[in-house]
């Protein structure tokens, strides 16, 4: 595996490769990164991985500085999935200059949910994801479902602006416990990881009453948001927000819509102790 920090030197490496498959990450590789570089090697090849954590998507508050950086490992959990280029670029590769021109998304799904928590969050991402895709000209890129919200603006950044890129989304990769694979999960105290399973458990409990609404109309499907905060909160989670949107926008979702078989999305963010942890669940 070539690994390359400067966008030159990649160009140079990729020049003439017209079906290379792409998986951007920020490094700390578990099983779920893994799963995308083997879905990335299906549809295309070669296979260029990036590793940058990317300060741009990081608020004034959040753990840019503490977020695990594990280069040595991450490399030999790369060679083992045969991909054939690392771009690790450092900030100065990436951002010579400031980075004065940014993709800003638009409102009804930059600021919503993980937005409206994280401000200027689907900002960084979407700029730091523009620029590394005019760095690797990839023809197909891999996303994971478990960034619900990030995988759709993604999605629609790449369409509006025509670019050449197809998004593949990877299905979500959980520890057996059902619990999601993530970098931040090494945060977690001993007591902390075991009670993390809880909020998948707590998603299924919503996904089980929202197909209950289907035959009884009694309760809405905010009553059945509240309830779920609440039982998170009475664990002692610090809950963001739990709520059941359409899949297609996620714009909130109404009985009717359920009524009517409109897919749904359940998604979450909660704080555990110092930790927060996302997840979501289609219904
Ligand atoms: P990150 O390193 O957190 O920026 O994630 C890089 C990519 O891996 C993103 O597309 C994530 O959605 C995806 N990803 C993170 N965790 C998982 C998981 N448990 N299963 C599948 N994909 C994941």
């Amino acid at each position: 595996m070539k690994i390359i920090s400067d966008i030159q030197e990649l160009r140079d490496h990729l020049r003439g490769q017209n079906r290379a498959s792409f998986v951007p990450t920020m490094g700390n590789l578990h099983e779920g990164h893994l799963s995308l570089m083997r879905l990335a090697r299906q549809h295309g090849d070669p296979v260029v991985a990036s590793i940058f954590v990317n300060r741009m998507q990081f608020g004034p508050n959040e753990d840019f500085d503490s977020y695990p950086r594990t280069m040595q490992a991450d490399i030999e959990k790369l060679e083992k999935e045969g991909v054939y280029i690392l771009f690790a670029p450092t900030e100065r590769d990436l951002y010579p200059q400031p980075q004065e021109y940014r993709v800003d998304p638009p409102q009804q799904l930059g600021d919503i949910l993980e937005g409206e928590f994280r401000p200027g969050f689907f900002k960084g991402v979407c700029t730091v994801v523009l620029k590394l895709f005019s760095c690797v000209q990839p023809k197909v890129a891999v996303f994971g479902k478990k960034d619900y919200q990030q995988l759709m603006i993604i999605r629609r950044m790449a369409k509006q602006f025509a670019l050449p890129v197809e998004i593949i989304p990877g299905e979500t990769i959980r520890a057996e416990d059902g619990l999601a694979l993530s970098s931040r999960n090494g945060y977690l105290s001993t007591e902390e990881r075991a009670e993390a399973p809880e909020l998948q458990k707590v998603l299924k409990e919503v996904r089980e009453r929202v197909l209950q609404l289907k035959d009884r109309t009694s309760q809405s499907i905010s009553e059945i948001e509240k309830v779920a905060v609440a039982s998170l909160a009475g664990r002692g989670w610090q809950p963001d927000y739990i709520a059941i949107r359409q899949q297609s926008d996620l714009a909130p979702a109404s009985n009717e819509q359920l009524q009517a078989g409109e897919p749904l999305v359940i998604l979450t963010a909660a704080k555990l102790g110092k930790t927060r942890l996302i997840d979501n669940l289609e219904i």
